[in-house]
C-alpha cells in the first residue's frame, strides 16, 4: 500500500494538482492521508476539497479548517489570515462546510496517527522543540506521528527515550526501523521553509519506507487568482518566497 501524504494545502489547486500529479508520475498511491488545514489563505477552497475526497482520502482538521467554519476563534490569528478565513467560509457550500466541520482532530492509521499540531494541542501547538516533541512521543499510541503545520519538513526520532531533530532531506528514502519518529511532510500550499515548491510524502507499506519530495507549479497562476479575489497582498507575496 502507498499513502500520498499532504499536509496544510491551503486552497492552492496548482499546488496540489502538481502534486498528485507528480506522485502518480512516481509510482501512484492507493490513498491519501492529509494532515489539516486543507483551505485558509488560498483561492480555491471547494476545487482543492473536490480533488482530495475524489481519492480515498482519510484527513484530520487543521486550524484553519475549523475556523473556517466557525469551530475556532478567529481572534487568535493574524489580520491577514483572519481576512482569508472570512473569505474562505463565504466560498464554501453548506456540504463542504459540514465536511470539514466533521472531520476528527485526531486519527490513526497504523503504524501512524494523524494529527495537525500536536498530541496536547491537536490543532495550535507548532511541534519544533524538544519539549513539544517529547509531550507528543509521550501521549503517541503508535509508532509513528504524522504532523503538519509549522510548513516546515523534518523528522524527528526518538533515541533512548530522548526526541533528535533531523533533516528531512528532498528525495530521501527513510527506512522506518524500529524507533518512534515524528514527520512533517511539510506544505503542499504554502511552503515555509524558504523554498516556494510544495513538499510531500509517500509512505509505502510494503518496503516500509517513507520518502519526501518537491515539485515546481505554476505559482503566479495562484497568485493571480488570489489577486482577482482580493485576498491580502501579503499572502499572495509570500507564496513566491516560500516564508
Ligand atoms: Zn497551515
Amino acid at each position: 500500500m502507498r499513502a500520498l501524504i499532504l499536509s496544510d494545502i491551503h486552497s492552492n489547486l496548482e499546488a496540489l494538482t502538481a502534486v498528485v500529479d507528480d506522485a502518480l508520475s512516481r509510482g501512484g498511491f492507493d490513498l491519501i492521508w492529509c494532515l489539516g488545514d486543507l483551505v485558509g489563505y488560498g483561492p480555491d477552497p471547494g476545487p482543492c476539497l473536490k480533488l482530495l475526497r475524489g481519492y480515498d482520502l482519510l484527513a484530520v482538521a487543521g486550524n484553519h479548517d475549523h475556523a473556517a467554519v466557525g469551530k475556532v476563534d478567529i481572534q487568535y490569528f493574524n489580520s491577514a489570515a483572519k481576512e482569508a478565513i472570512q473569505w474562505t467560509s463565504d466560498q464554501l457550500t453548506a456540504a463542504e462546510a459540514e465536511y470539514l466541520a466533521g472531520l476528527p482532530t485526531v486519527t490513526i492509521a497504523e503504524p501512524f496517527t494523524l494529527v495537525h499540531g500536536s498530541l496536547r494541542s491537536h490543532l495550535e501547538e507548532y511541534l519544533l522543540n524538544r519539549e513539544s516533541a517529547l509531550a507528543t512521543l509521550e501521549l503517541l499510541g503508535t509508532r509513528f506521528c504524522l504532523v503538519g503545520h509549522s510548513h516546515v519538513p523534518f523528522l524527528c526520532r526518538e533515541s533512548q527515550g530522548s526526541p533528535q531533530f533531523l533533516q528531512f532531506a528532498e528525495g530521501e528514502v527513510l527506512p522506518l526501523g524500529e524507533d518512534r519518529m515524528i514527520i512533517n511532510p511539510g506544505s503542499v500550499g504554502q511552503p515555509r521553509d524558504r523554498d516556494p515548491r510544495p513538499s510531500y510524502a509517500v509512505y509505502d507499506s510494503r518496503q516500509e519506507t517513507i520518502q519526501r519530495l518537491r515539485v515546481t507549479y505554476t505559482i503566479n497562476r495562484t497568485q493571480e487568482k488570489m489577486q482577482e479575489a482580493n485576498l491580502p497582498r501579503y499572502l499572495i507575496d509570500r507564496l513566491s518566497n516560500g516564508v
